[in-house]
């Protein structure tokens, strides 16, 4: 193992933007057995495609995924604390969208940020390597990688939290065929005695062993649900249009974050709180234009739209509104169709 190479790493890894940096063994995770729990208790919803063999058995062992992986680089850069930034009065016809998104798309700057890593250490090593990338892109438990490598602990919102920078953190990862210096995993559980972000979810999703019932999550009913928006849900969404910070935005370990967040990620090029009439007008070259390079692509805009209309119906009535939702019934999607339908009941 190489001490030298590792600070030069960690040195590199900061100029670069990220704000933690650590390193684990490609060995087989900790809370694989939760995982696999929760995979067989059916809480991952819809998305099938966490529960293949061939995911199961790269999540259990990276070198399935790089064969010589012999290090694995657990990293973790900062996005806004919207307690810090979303203005204190807000319009009551406003969405909300999770703050993480408001900035460029994390699968694009992070992978560039990264490939720029692996090129600097390659440099100063003077050899190239194998390695792999990975930032929400595979089957990785990326959470249970980043305790592993010292980063924080995962809290009962599931969040990685870190003690002083608190959990408003993307995480990613790189495998290496080279041998690092490995840090302490974080083994304390800091959340203590403490229950506030499951009393303050909404739907209620917040389970036992750090897991969630991702299909009642309103992060997955608003982002990945492809259908129909069921109705329990629909009242409690409030005003998210884009994913939910609410388990995060109560956590205390988020009180005391500074707003020193990289810049890539800073709340300009999405506003943090969308007016809800000017989404609906949105079709979807205007909605493509006005979210390009940001999360929000992954919605589309019917989702988006879906989700627009649901907002609104939970932000009271007007005469204004009532006829916007009136015109929805025009648009050739029939899931926007169905969910203005729906509001407009609300209001009848
Ligand atoms: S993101 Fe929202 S819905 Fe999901 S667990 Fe957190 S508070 Fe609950
Ligand atoms: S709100 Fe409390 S219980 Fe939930 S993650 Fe934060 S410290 Fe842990």
């Amino acid at each position: 193992m190489c001490q030298s190479l590792t600070q030069f790493i960690k040195t590199e890894s900061r100029r670069l933007g990220f704000s933690l940096t650590g390193v684990t063994t490609p060995d087989p995770p900790p809370h694989l057995s939760t995982f696999e729990n929760w995979l067989a208790l059916g809480r991952h919803a819809d998305m099938d495609y966490l529960a293949t063999e061939r995911s199961l058995q790269r999540r259990a062992d990276a070198r399935c995924i790089l064969p010589g992986c012999r290090s694995i680089l657990a990293l973790g850069i900062r996005y806004p604390n919207p307690a810090l930034v979303t203005p204190a009065a807000e319009h009551n016809s406003t969405g909300r969208i999770a703050a993480y998104a408001w900035g460029l798309d994390y699968h694009v700057v992070l992978p560039e940020k990264m490939e720029a890593l692996v090129h600097s250490i390659q440099t100063h090593i003077g050899y190239a390597f194998p390695y792999l990338c990975y930032t929400d892109s595979g089957p990785i438990l990326e959470r249970d990688l980043a305790q592993q490598a010292g980063l924080g602990w995962i809290g009962k919102n599931t969040c990685l939290i870190h003690p002083r920078l608190g959990s408003y953190i993307l995480l990613a990862e790189i495998l290496l065929g080279i041998e690092l210096e490995v840090d302490t995993p974080f083994e304390a559980d800091r959340c203590g005695t403490c229950t506030r972000c499951i009393q303050a979810c909404p739907t209620g999703c917040i389970l036992p062993g750090r897991t969630l019932d991702a299909s009642r999550c309103i992060s997955y009913v608003s982002i990945e649900m492809k259908t129909s928006i069921p109705l329990e849900f629909r009242p409690v969404m409030g005003n998210w249009v884009f994913g939910c910070d609410i388990c995060q935005m109560v956590c205390p370990w988020n009180r005391f974050t500074s707003p020193d967040e990289d810049a890539f990620f800073s709340p300009n090029r999405v506003a943090a709180a969308p007016v809800l009439m000017e989404e609906l007008a949105l079709d979807a070259q205007a909605f493509n234009q006005k979210y390009k390079n940001t999360a929000l692509m992954r919605a589309r805009r019917n989702r988006y739209l879906r989700n627009v209309i649901v907002a609104l119906a939970n932000s009271g009535y007007s005469e204004e509104k009532f006829r916007s939702l009136k015109l929805m019934m025009n648009d050739p999607n029939p899931l926007i169709k169905e969910h203005a339908s729906w509001a407009m009941a609300q209001w009848t």
